[in-house]
Formats: C-alpha cells, sequence, structure tokens
C-alpha cells in the first residue's frame, strides 16, 4: 500500500449532489477494495456542509416539492429518507410536530437538510475507519489550474491552493442574472435566498412587495413573507404568469400504452429520421385521448392569461378528488424522461425550452396541497397579485416601477428576483470559478445551459485540450444537456455513474 501514490479527489459544493457523491465514492472504496491511499476534500462556502441551497432554508414552511419516498440520499433507495425519518421519529415529534412520516408527504426542506448532513457526518466517521482522510474545508473556491501533469490546483477565496488529481463540481444553483443594473440596488434582492436576509430587510410588514418569477421560486419568497407575517401587497411578475399546479396528496399510478420509450424508439426506428418535438407532443396527447376514449379539446386546456385563482381552485379540486390525467401521465414518465430527452437533437431541445418548458415545468414541478391552499388564501384576500407577460422594471422617485407588454404599471417598494438560477456560465454573477474555468478553456458552454460533459461518465469535456479532463460535473450545470438536473432522486443516480467512473482511476 505504501508504494501507491495517494490520490486526491475535490469536491467543490458540498448541497445534496456534492453529498450524493461524497457517499458514494466513500462506498464505492471500501466496497470494491481499493487499497490506493484516498483523501478527499469537500470544499463549502456555507456554514454548515450536506444541505446546499437547496436544503440549508432555515424557514419551515418551505416544503419539499417532491414526495418524500423519492427523496433518498442513495441511488436507487429512493425510501432512504423515509427509512430515516422512522428511525428518528422521536426527534422528529418533537421538532416537526406536524410532520407526517410517509412517502406521499411533503416534509420541510429544512428536515431534509438534516437527513443530509447526518448521512455525511455518519459517513466521514467511515471514512476515518477505512483509512480514508477526509478534509471538511470551509471556503468557496475561486479558481483552478490544471498542470502539466494532469492534477489541478485548487485555489479558494481565502488565497489557500491544494493540489487534486480530481476535482467534481458540484457547485448547484446560482442566482437569477436577469435585471442586472438593479443587482446593487438595496432594495432589491438578486435571489429569494437566504431568507434571514429579505426578513432582516423589510421591517415594515406593510410595504409593497414584487417578486419576479411565479414559480417554485417564488413561491418560497411569498411563503418566507407571510410566515413571518407580511401583509403588505404582493404581486408575482411573471413572463408566463403561470403558477405551479397541484400535487395529489397521493400519487396516483398511471400506466403508459401509447407514449412510451419503446414507441418513441419504434417510430424514430421506422421514418429513419431524427425525433421532433412535435411527434412527442402527438403521442403524449394520444395517450390522454386514448386513457378517455374521446377526443380532448387541447385550446382549453390552454392556462396562459386565465384567473390564477380559479385554475388553482380547479387544480386543488383535482388533487384531492378524482386526479389530474395530463399530471399522471407526466409523473409516470419520470423515470423516462431523461432518455426522451437524450433522443431530442439540439434544435429540437431548444424549442422545448422555448415552447414548451413553462407549460411541463408547472405539471411536473406542482407544489404540495398545503401550499396550494396557503396561496389560495392570499389570492383569494387580494393580497397576492400574479401579472404576466412581463419583463420590465425600473426605479423611479423613491420606488420601483415594473410595467407588462401590455401596458399595467405597478409600484413596488422592494423587488425579489425570483425568475430562477441562470444557466448561462459566462453570466453567473455569484460565483467566480466557473467563469474563470471558462476563461482558461477548462470547460465549454453547452448552446443551451451548462457545461459540456461526456453523459456516460459525467467528466467534462472540451474540444481544445487533448487529455481527459480531472473535472467531472454534476446538477445544474449539466442544464443543456440533462432535462432532470433540479430532481434530487436525478442527481443522486448520476453520481453514482459520476463515481463509478472516477473510482476506475483509483487502484
Ligand atoms: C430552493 C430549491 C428547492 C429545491 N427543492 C427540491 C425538492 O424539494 N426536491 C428535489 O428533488 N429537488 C429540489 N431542488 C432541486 C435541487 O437543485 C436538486 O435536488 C439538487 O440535487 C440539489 O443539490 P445541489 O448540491 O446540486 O445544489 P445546491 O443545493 O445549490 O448546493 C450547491 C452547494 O455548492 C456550494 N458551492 C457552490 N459553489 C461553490 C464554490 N465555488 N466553492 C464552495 N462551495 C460552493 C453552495 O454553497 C451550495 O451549498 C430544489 C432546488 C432549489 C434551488
Amino acid at each position: 500500500m505504501s508504494n501507491i501514490r495517494k490520490k486526491t479527489i475535490a469536491i467543490v459544493g458540498s448541497g445534496a449532489s456534492g453529498t450524493a457523491c461524497f457517499l458514494q465514492i466513500i462506498l464505492k472504496y471500501i466496497v470494491e477494495g481499493k487499497d490506493s491511499p484516498l483523501e478527499i476534500r469537500l470544499f463549502e462556502k456555507r456554514d454548515t456542509f450536506g444541505e446546499g441551497l437547496a436544503f440549508g432554508t432555515g424557514q419551515e414552511g418551505h416544503l419539499l416539492n417532491t414526495k418524500a419516498g423519492l427523496m433518498g440520499i442513495f441511488p436507487h433507495e429512493r425510501l432512504h429518507f423515509v427509512q430515516w425519518m422512522h428511525q428518528n421519529r422521536d426527534m422528529i415529534a418533537r421538532d416537526f410536530p406536524q410532520v407526517s412520516i410517509h412517502p406521499d408527504a411533503y416534509p420541510p426542506r429544512m428536515l431534509f437538510g438534516r437527513y443530509v448532513r447526518t448521512i455525511l457526518e455518519e459517513y466521514c466517521a467511515i471514512a476515518g475507519a477505512h483509512g480514508i482522510v477526509v478534509h471538511l474545508c470551509r471556503s468557496e473556491v475561486v479558481d483552478a489550474t490544471i498542470k502539466r501533469n494532469n492534477t489541478l490546483a485548487i485555489i479558494t477565496e481565502k488565497g489557500e491552493k491544494y493540489t487534486v488529481d480530481y476535482a467534481i463540481l458540484a457547485t448547484g444553483n446560482p442566482a437569477s442574472s436577469t435585471f442586472h443594473k438593479l443587482h446593487k440596488h438595496p432594495r432589491f434582492f438578486d435571489s429569494p435566498w437566504p431568507s434571514s436576509r429579505i426578513l432582516s430587510t423589510i421591517t415594515n410588514k406593510q410595504a409593497r412587495v414584487s417578486i419576479v418569477g411565479s414559480s417554485l421560486t417564488a413561491i418560497d419568497a411569498l411563503i418566507t413573507l407571510i410566515d413571518n407575517g407580511h401583509t403588505g401587497p404582493i404581486t408575482f411578475f411573471s413572463l408566463s404568469g403561470l403558477l405551479p399546479r397541484v400535487q395529489p396528496p397521493v400519487q396516483v399510478s398511471y400506466e403508459r400504452k401509447v407514449f412510451t420509450l419503446a414507441n418513441v424508439r419504434k417510430s424514430i426506428r421506422e421514418k429513419r429520421k431524427p425525433l421532433r418535438l412535435t411527434d412527442l407532443i402527438r403521442m403524449f396527447r394520444s395517450e390522454a385521448e386514448s386513457y378517455l376514449a374521446q377526443p380532448i379539446d387541447w385550446a382549453a386546456e390552454e392556462r396562459t392569461g386565465k384567473d390564477p385563482l380559479a385554475l388553482l381552485d380547479q387544480d386543488i379540486r383535482l388533487a384531492t378528488g378524482e386526479s389530474c390525467l395530463l399530471q399522471n401521465i407526466l409523473y409516470s414518465l419520470r423515470d423516462e424522461t431523461y432518455a426522451l430527452w437524450r433522443l431530442l437533437p439540439v434544435d429540437q431541445k431548444e424549442l422545448f425550452l422555448r415552447w414548451m418548458k413553462p407549460h411541463f415545468d408547472i405539471n411536473r414541478h406542482a407544489i404540495p396541497i398545503e401550499n396550494g391552499i396557503k396561496i389560495g388564501e392570499v389570492l383569494r384576500s387580494g393580497q397576492l397579485t400574479v401579472i404576466g407577460n412581463t419583463d420590465d422594471i425600473s426605479w423611479k422617485n423613491d420606488r420601483f416601477l415594473l410595467k407588462t407588454a401590455d401596458g399595467i404599471e405597478k409600484e413596488a417598494d422592494f423587488v425579489i428576483n425570483a425568475s430562477g438560477p441562470t444557466v448561462a456560465v459566462q453570466k453567473l454573477i455569484d460565483q467566480p470559478l466557473l467563469p474563470n474555468l471558462l476563461k482558461k478553456g477548462y470547460i465549454e458552454e453547452h448552446p443551451i445551459g451548462g457545461i459540456l460533459a461526456d453523459l456516460d461518465t459525467l467528466r467534462v469535456e472540451t474540444s481544445s485540450r487533448k487529455r481527459p479532463s480531472p473535472l467531472y460535473v454534476i446538477g445544474h450545470q449539466l442544464a443543456g444537456l440533462q432535462l432532470d438536473i433540479n430532481s434530487l432522486w436525478f442527481n443522486v443516480e448520476q453520481a453514482d455513474l459520476l463515481t463509478g467512473d472516477l473510482l476506475k482511476h483509483i487502484r
């Protein structure tokens, strides 16, 4: 053992994705009986490891938007979080008395964060017992240099330098880069997190607050405000003006007969032409119509421009009653979506992102019914208004002015940008590392977002460098290549793939 050179792996970012990689490296090292000395450096710029931005919220009202039964941190053990909750039921009864332990429940994200943190601590101890050296480095990685021998010098914001053999980029969800000119404004928040920043700044509970966006991120910002006694008017300003749909308390299983991966592949084979987005839409519609044995008025399904409260009430009725067929079909596609996405050529992916994504997202990333009811209450009371078709914000006469394309104007004392994380590396405003790697040619941008990597290994790919990259990537930075990066279960399975390849290079 002593003759073999020690290998060092850096994991940059210790959110759920980075932690999932960490757990798999340790597990695989032990199970596969590796004997090269191994050192892992886990870097995290936040105060705590394991939770990340997604699950490090300090607000109990921020719920998981994926049912607990899909949230296991170990690949393919989707129920592991629920099992952990059962094992920790006394702690849960004490600290989260309202939580029911069930695969279909949507517990607070902070409880999930606690779960990931606990497992991380457990695996630090297991690593120690097997001779793996683990360093938890509480600092931001701001740059890296690939040396002649293909190792990496990792540089932190404190100026520390570490040489490692491989680095996993698990940097997660960056802030939005829109409304750049307002970023420095003291009443403009470039992201709804951390909630403490919003709460300590918006102390006037009657202030007028505009939230840019109307998706899950915007709902987080809304819940931060109303759960903490905000009574002033709140507006969602978004391009689509669409609210996420509501998840049923118990998910209904659906067996697809028409819209199957087999039929998609058969169609490609028979036509001998690349897949088109319209092929998928046709199959989706045909699936729904054949289930109902009658045609559907698809124009009537269009939600844009309709009263959000009426739609929300209808969704709550569907979620608690007969359930929504279209949502059931989409949820049943969970394990095949990525395979379908990989079959779409880039131009068709672009078309999907421009044309279909908002409609897909409101169905696929729907809200738990508890949040649906909460939003219904503030819409009904008139405290919340949803305004679509807008992206014009300016600061005039000591207040923000927000305008829509159809001439509506609203004033606000504060604006929270909840329009979602940016996918363009060049536009990142809060993460110097990736723009620095881009400048050096160590990573290349994918035309529709994130960076390029080999999808079978998640090893970074570039056209200019000849040697295999010492960099791997997981999560949000694969936005252009993978559709499901905002689902934990997907990232956890990708962590399995990534670490499987990386560990091949460790004896
Ligand atoms: C608010 C929110 C809620 C979500 N809720 C759900 C949900 O309920 N269910 C679900 O399945 N998915 C959810 N997601 C999707 C989520 O992104 C994925 O589940 C993902 O796996 C989360 O983990 P992550 O580690 O990729 O990202 P993040 O949670 O963003 O973590 C990345 C971490 O990297 C750190 N970091 C970044 N750059 C550096 C650097 N240069 N140096 C050091 N540290 C760095 C950050 O501080 C952060 O802690 C949510 C996402 C968000 C943003």
